[in-house]
């Protein structure tokens, strides 16, 4: 069997070929959104307890390879899949989406390298940010933006108190640009801060601050380790899976 890790489009992609194919194989999710997007085929739900756990349910599920097609962001879980196939010896290979350093407009971004540095500097630099760096992120900026009038758009309600000056936007993409350009009008925004998720999906906030000389903040990624087995497409990880899905 081949374990999908996923939580991305590009995960469902995967699956909804591999489901087509007919070969077996069983996708992942963390379960931290109430009303998840569920992929082709088979799903299970939760942590795997950390690398023991991976370890165990590799053994338990006979799984012969690993795509981790996990969000560029999701880092716990990148690395507990390296360590755990490692020390089972499971294929690997890492579906990454391309990142937005290259995109229109990059150059010109504020780039930073933690959530952190991306709130003390827009506390700095913006009264009206467009905080969109996801729910469990939000504890970085609530204390340096407590006086700042923030729009933060999450998929699911904060688990923390945020301060009564922000506004939560409940809502899950893809979004495009005349709603962006809307929303921004809208909420008098002079800052978009977010992280590099890369992918088209929340690409269009980019592209309308752009367009109106938005300031933009930008985490940026831990590149992956030398030796990983990466790739940015989702051809590539189907014909992967293909390949180890028909060894003896
Ligand atoms: P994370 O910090 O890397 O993972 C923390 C722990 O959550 C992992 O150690 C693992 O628990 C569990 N986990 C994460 N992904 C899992 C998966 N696909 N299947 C089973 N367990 C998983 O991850 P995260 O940033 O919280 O992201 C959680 C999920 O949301 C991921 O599947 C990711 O693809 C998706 N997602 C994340 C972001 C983001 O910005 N981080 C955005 C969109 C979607 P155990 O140690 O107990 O195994």
């Amino acid at each position: 069997m081949i374990l999908v890790l996923g939580g991305t489009s590009e995960a469902r992609e995967l699956a909804a070929v591999l489901h087509a194919d007919g070969l077996t194989f069983v996708s992942s999710l963390a379960g931290r959104v109430a009303r998840p997007r569920l992929p082709a085929g088979d799903v299970r739900i939760g942590g795997f307890g950390g690398v023991p756990g991976l370890r165990d349910y590799l053994r338990a599920q006979s799984i012969r390879a690993v795509v981790d097609a996990t969000h560029p962001f999701a880092k716990g879980m990148t690395a507990n899949a390296r360590a755990a196939c490692a020390a089972e010896h499971v294929p690997l290979l890492r579906l990454e989406r391309p990142g937005w350093a290259h995109a229109p407009g990059a150059d010109g971004w504020h780039w930073v390298d933690d959530h952190q540095d991306a709130a003390r500097l827009t506390s700095e630099i913006s009264v009206r940010p467009f905080l969109t760096v996801g729910r469990q992120e939000l504890g970085w900026f609530t204390d340096p933006l407590k006086h700042h009038h923030v729009l933060t758009r999450v998929v699911d309600t904060p688990s923390i108190d945020v301060p009564g000056t922000w506004t939560v936007l409940l809502s899950r993409g893809p979004y495009d640009h005349d709603g962006e350009r809307a929303l921004i009008h809208q909420h008098g925004i002079d800052a978009v801060v977010t992280k590099d998720s890369g992918g088209d999906y929340t690409w269009p906030k980019m592209s309308v601050a752009d367009e109106l000389d938005i300031p933009v903040i930008v985490v940026r990624r831990t590149p992956a380790p030398d030796g990983d087995d990466v790739t940015h497409e989702v051809a590539t990880a189907i014909a992967w899976a293909r390949s180890m899905a028909s060894r003896a």
